[in-house]
């Protein structure tokens, strides 16, 4: 099972037939659980739609543990992650740059 790195914790991340069909019924491509320490990617989409949906599962699993989990509304938080999660989907350029240095 792969994991990501989010701060001091390891998420598992579960992308699966099984998970896809979770998601689905609930009409998500990814869905996070701060608590339990799992990400939840569909396995069934394009690479890149998955990658971008991880990142936005990141996203929210950072502001979990950051003083902007009780400040934001659920709605500010999805919207402040919808406009991030994108852009820091490009930078994996970076590991790229750090590949030829
Ligand atoms: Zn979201």
């Amino acid at each position: 099972m792969r994991h990501v790195r989010v701060g001091p914790f390891d998420f598992a991340i579960l992308s699966d037939p099984e998970t896809d069909r979770e998601l689905l019924a609930d009409g998500d491509a990814g869905a996070s659980d701060a608590l339990r320490l799992t990400i939840k990617v569909r396995s069934d989409l394009p690479a890149p739609v998955r990658h971008e949906t991880l990142v936005h599962e990141v996203l929210h699993c950072i502001l979990s543990v950051t003083p902007y989990t009780a400040e934001l509304s659920d709605v500010e938080e999805e919207r402040l992650v919808r406009t991030l999660a994108p852009f820091l989907t490009e930078l994996d350029f970076l590991a790229h740059y750090r590949d030829d240095e």
